[in-house]
């Protein structure tokens, strides 16, 4: 069995008047994330992570932010275009653990309905995928609430 490890990475500015999406989940927030697509940051630092683990390039070269057919695109739909990249090239995902970093809003009662979304898009069992939410300890930008963070490590396998 060949495995590999992959991170991920994405930060996203906290703006008034967008859609909150993390995860998959739609929050009831006045503010959202700022971006082209969704701007679900946990979804792309899963993606890059995946990716990564692969050796292919990140999600924007894969989805350029200039082009149209991505603006406002549900996240869900990138995922699961990068599970099927890596699905090509002969691999399985093993497990994913995830870091979001956010000062605001509250991230428990979410969890595991974010969980379920992922699992839907990777194909990953609930209890495959690890997710947390922690603060900043208002430390920072992130720390001020003025954008959420995400870490994603992900483990691939191929026969
Ligand atoms: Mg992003």
């Amino acid at each position: 069995m060949n495995f590999r490890i992959g991170h991920g990475y994405d930060i996203h500015r906290l703006v008034p008047g967008r859609p909150l999406v993390l995860g998959g989940v739609t929050f009831d927030t006045d503010y959202g994330l700022d971006g082209h697509s969704d701007a679900d940051c946990l979804t792309h630092a899963l993606c890059d992570a995946i990716l990564g683990a692969a050796g292919l390039p990140d999600i924007g070269i894969f989805f350029p932010n200039t082009d149209p057919a991505f603006k406002n695109i549900n996240s869900q739909k990138l995922l699961q275009r990068v599970v099927a990249e890596v699905t090509k090239l002969g691999y399985d995902l093993v497990n994913a653990d995830l870091t979001i970093i956010a000062e605001k809003p509250k991230i428990a009662t979410h969890l595991t309905a974010m969980k379920a979304a992922l699992a839907q898009s990777t194909g990953l069992l609930s209890d495959e995928i690890g997710l947390k939410a922690t603060t900043n300890e208002g430390v920072g930008d992130l720390g001020r609430g003025l954008a959420i963070a995400a870490h994603a490590v992900v483990l691939l396998s191929k026969k």
